[in-house]
């Protein structure tokens, strides 16, 4: 790369910097504040970049460094997204390397010369290599064009990813006072955001903070009934074929779901902490290089996972709050393609979860801060308006209370019923039963039947004994689910499973409190509805929208190249490029080179190739 030129006028940076875009990585334009980030970087400015998971945050301090003179330093954690994310870099032409444990001596000090030698653009590093007294003299001998510091959250004590060799970073700004700092981040709230600042040396530096919707993905919590029936019909009539994660909570449920995947023929791996270093790694990896995966984990398994091309994340169990599941289904299509969250939750979810506060070590304030965090959840989950708006001003962004029209409830609007007497009927049978029992015997009472239990107790001789004949057994576990929900049921903590009134029950039974209830609809069948956003339609409904066949090729083309060079499939090309092939059929470079995500280096690399594939598949 030859595009150094600091400080040009705005006008030359700005054609610069579009010009880099459109031939290094074959991009025709800027996404939201990217140019306004770009620019101010490249013209020496430090920043805080706050951006969703696939906002589009690298090329933020790619082009900047290679706008700028000497070498782009970026500081990331983990060294499996370094990798992939230089050999990304390479595929484009970009002078790119590691510098972490992976390496061996010889092979570090290769880089290290390369650098020195101002042989190139981008250098990642781990940052505990970074802080060694070492390194940090070599970088004072090297012309560095910026620092980035990736994954800045991982600096903030109070995150979730809190990791102790970033609290060193802050020597950065200390040691290279004129070099340009942006920290990056996907994580949205306001006190881990000032930590960053502080830390990082950025408190007068602008604040660039996308909004963290996620407009392609579809939100979507279907009722719990046969969690793995309602999963296989998910993955076969929306997403056979496509690279997915499932979310379970216990180390036994991941092996389950993955064996029952197996068996219906969905290609599952499972990954949780009680597998060997090697199996985890070894599953890693085939998930993210191979195509078409469906990963079943615990929630062990996602951080750093950058593959850009999961197309859908599962939930089985439900996560322990709204951050958790942002985070957990913002996996999905960081390409932007139309990526599903989907949730199977049902009564004993909360259930679960309340105990596991309730048993945790955790001091009283500590189990009050989960609970409602919990509690926020199941209000997402139990809400008849818009997830996205509801998710959004949890997040405090100013939401505009209108259809998303990507989302289950906006595309398939839930009824209400007033559930104001099937609730009195409910509360009154756990009344009357003692406030001991669980679902299953207040059910068995409520629709009048003779179980064992019910005879042993003498709850047939109770004035409740089948008084809830007209809802059948589905119906009155809805009904029970959205009264925890509500809070007017709650299940004890010391009994388990044993579910008991609450303060706000009284309201209810003396119709004082009106109880409004959505209707169940358990399906796993796409929302009926036409997306409001015509590119927004269900993932598997665009693929091969220009031909079938050309896509497969195109799939198992890239399949193979990525085996040979060793990297991961969407390092060749990305789901989108390949779409764009298929439905454009180009039959010369040119028109090869106006699809995104062909650059210079890959119309050389593999331009004639892909020309032949089309070409050969001219049916
Ligand atoms: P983040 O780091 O914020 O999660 P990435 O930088 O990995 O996101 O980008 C996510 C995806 O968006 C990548 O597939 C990338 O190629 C794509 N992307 C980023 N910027 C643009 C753009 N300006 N035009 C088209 N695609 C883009
Ligand atoms: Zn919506």
């Amino acid at each position: 790369m030859t595009l150094s030129a600091a400080r040009r006028p705005d006008d030359d940076l700005a054609t610069t910097a579009l010009s880099a875009l459109n031939h290094v990585f074959g991009l025709p334009g800027f996404r939201g504040s990217q140019e306004q980030i770009v620019r101010h970087v490249a013209s020496g400015g430090d920043c805080l970049v706050l951006m969703p998971t696939g906002g589009g945050k690298s090329l933020c301090y790619q082009l900047p460094s290679l706008l700028r003179p000497g070498c782009g330093i970026v500081v990331s954690p983990l060294i499996a997204l370094m990798r992939d994310q230089v050999a990304g870099l390479l595929e484009a032409g970009v002078r790119a390397a590691v510098l972490n444990s992976s390496l061996s001596w010889d092979e570090a000090n290769a880089v290290e010369q390369q650098l020195l030698a101002g042989e190139l653009d981008l250098l990642y590093v781990a940052p505990e290599r970074l802080l060694t007294p070492r390194c940090l003299a070599m970088l004072g001998r090297a012309e560095i064009a910026l620092f980035a510091i990736d994954e800045a959250h991982c600096v903030s004590q109070w995150g979730h990813d809190f990791r102790p060799e970033y609290i060193g970073l802050s020597a950065i700004a200390e040691k290279f006072p004129n070099v340009p700092r942006i920290a990056l981040t996907a994580t949205a709230d306001e006190l881990t955001r000032r930590e960053i600042a502080e830390r990082l040396g950025l408190t007068d530096a602008p604040h660039f903070v996308a909004s963290f919707d996620r407009p392609n993905i579809r939100y979507e919590i279907v009722d719990k009934q046969s969690a793995p029936a309602q999963l296989k019909a998910f993955i076969e009539d929306r997403h056979a074929g496509d690279a997915g994660i499932v979310y379970c909570l216990s180390r036994a449920k991941v092996e389950d779901t993955a064996a029952t995947l197996t068996k219906f023929g969905i290609h599952a791996l499972p990954y949780h902490a009680g597998l060997d270093a090697a199996t985890r790694a070894r599953n890693q990896d085939r998930f993210i290089n191979e195509d078409g995966i469906v990963m079943v984990a615990t929630v062990a398994f996602g951080m750093g996972i950058d593959k850009p091309d999961v197309r859908f994340v599962a939930h089985l169990d439900l996560p322990k709050s709204i951050e958790a599941y942002y985070q957990e289904t913002g996996r999905a299509g960081r390409d932007g393609k139309p990526s599903d969250a989907w949730m199977a939750y049902g009564l004993s979810d909360i259930v679960q979860q309340r105990r596991m506060i309730d048993e945790s070590s955790g001091a009283e304030a500590f189990k009050r801060v989960s609970i409602g965090k919990l509690d926020a959840l199941v209000g997402l989950c139990e809400t008849t308006h818009c997830r996205r708006d509801r998710l959004l001003g949890y997040f405090g962004e100013e939401t505009t209370g209108t259809n998303c029209g990507n989302c289950d409830n906006c595309l398939n609007p839930p009824k209400v019923w007033n559930g104001s007497v099937a609730a009195q009927k409910l509360l009154s049978c756990a009344y009357r039963t003692g406030q001991r029992f669980g679902a299953i015997h207040l059910i068995d009472v409520l629709i009048g039947r003779v179980t064992e239990k019910v005879t042993q107790f003498g709850h047939d001789r109770l004035s409740v004994f089948g008084i809830g004949a007209e809802l059948n057994e589905k119906q009155w576990r809805a009904v029970m689910r959205q009264l925890v929900a509500l809070g007017h049921l709650k299940p004890d903590s010391e009994a388990f499973g044993a579910l008991k009134l609450t303060d706000s029950s009284r309201g209810v039974l003396k119709g004082e409190t009106e109880v409004m209830l959505r209707e169940q609809v358990a399906s796993a069948r796409p929302p009926r509805g036409k997306s409001r956003r015509g590119d927004l339609a269900p993932a598997a409904a665009t693929r091969g929208t220009g031909d079938a066949g050309l896509f497969a090729r195109l799939k198992a083309w890239r399949s193979d190249v990525a085996r040979t060079r060793g990297v991961p499939a969407y390092v060749v090309l990305h789901d989108a490029t390949i779409d764009g092939i298929a439905a454009t059929r180009p039959t010369t470079l040119a028109q090869l080179r106006g699809i995104p995500g062909i650059g210079d280096k890959k119309l050389e690399h593999y331009g004639q190739e892909l020309l032949a594939l089309v070409s050969a598949s001219d049916t």
